[in-house]
Formats: C-alpha cells, sequence, structure tokens
C-alpha cells in the first residue's frame, strides 16, 4: 500500500456520489457506511492498493445474493474467493463479480480498523476480537473481481489511516485465509 495525500470527507463524499447513485439501497448502505467511518476516525488518505494488498482486505458478512460468500465472522478478499469458486457458475454473486472485474478501475472505501455501529452489525464480529487492519465500506464486488484478476494500482480512500502505519495494516489475519 503506498499513501498517497489526505483528503477531506468533502472529498470522500463528492467521489463516492459521483459514482454511485443513492437510489440504489446498496449504494445508501456505502454511503451510510462511510458517514459513519466519518464520525469514527474523522480523517481519510488517498491510497495506492497492490494485488496484495487487495486479497488481504477484511470483508463483512456478505450473504444478499444467496450463498455465504463472507461468513458472519467476516473474512478477507482472498478467501472469498475461495468461497466463490465453490459457487455454481450461474451463481449471481459470482456473476456479479466476474462482470465488475472486466470494468475499468474505479474508487474503493475501506477503514483502517472495522466500523463499531448497531446498524451495521455485519461488521461486529470484527469488533469482537479487535481485529485491526483495511476493512471494506464500499466496492465488495469490486474487491473480489480484482483479487480475482489480480489487478493493482488500485486507487482507494481510507478512514482512520496515520501516516507510517500502512504496513502494520495489511496482510494481518492472515490465520483466517
Ligand atoms: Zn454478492
Amino acid at each position: 500500500m503506498r499513501i498517497e495525500n489526505e483528503v477531506t470527507f468533502e472529498d470522500v463524499r463528492d467521489a463516492f456520489l459521483r459514482e454511485n447513485d443513492l437510489e440504489d439501497q446498496y449504494n445508501r448502505w456505502g454511503m451510510q457506511a462511510i458517514e459513519i467511518a466519518q464520525e469514527q476516525f474523522g480523517h481519510w488518505r488517498r491510497v495506492i492498493l497492490s494485488s496484495e494488498d487487495i486479497l488481504g482486505v477484511m470483508l463483512p458478512h456478505h450473504s444478499r445474493c444467496g450463498p455465504e460468500i463472507v461468513p458472519a465472522s467476516c473474512s478477507t478478499v482472498a478467501a472469498a474467493i475461495e468461497r466463490l469458486k465453490l459457487t455454481p457458475e450461474d451463481d449471481a454473486c459470482r456473476k456479479k463479480v466476474e462482470q465488475v472485474s472486466r470494468k475499468d478501475a474505479s474508487l474503493i472505501f475501506l477503514s483502517a480498523r472495522p466500523i463499531d455501529h448497531p446498524q451495521y452489525p455485519e461488521y461486529q464480529a470484527l469488533i469482537q476480537r479487535k481485529y485491526q487492519g483495511l476493512t471494506h465500506l464500499d466496492g465488495l464486488h469490486r474487491l473480489l473481481g480484482w483479487g480475482l484478476s489480480g489487478r493493482s494500482d488500485v486507487v482507494a480512500y481510507v478512514a482512520g489511516l496515520a501516516a507510517g502505519e500502512e504496513a502494520d495494516l495489511t496482510g494481518r489475519d492472515q490465520q483466517l485465509r
């Protein structure tokens, strides 16, 4: 992970709204997660993720497309890809991931540790085990798609990342892969 510069919350929100329509309920879920991260951490940095960084991002519980691609205990992108590979080829989540993996790179939103909020129980298992590390806020299917295709140089806005902290936040939780 390469840290580029600090960005304001207004930059983060404007960037999200440029690429996402709030008519979609899942985009509203992402926007609210970003707002909670702003309340919890209060600062953001723009970073460049390598393909390895992407595989190590922690994902929240994900089963809304059908099969449980990320269990309630949460898992990294790498572990979720392994689960995705076990689904049938016409599985909705798998098809969505394959579709977005072919798209141009777009912005990913992360936090340096999980958000802790009653409206986001998907992250609670991480809070309980005091997980510290890059955690998804928005872009789950893209992270899976780009993890699968080995894409690097993906731009992300990260909440709560201190300068010099990047080495401590990638590739943790290896035992869960
Ligand atoms: Zn899905």
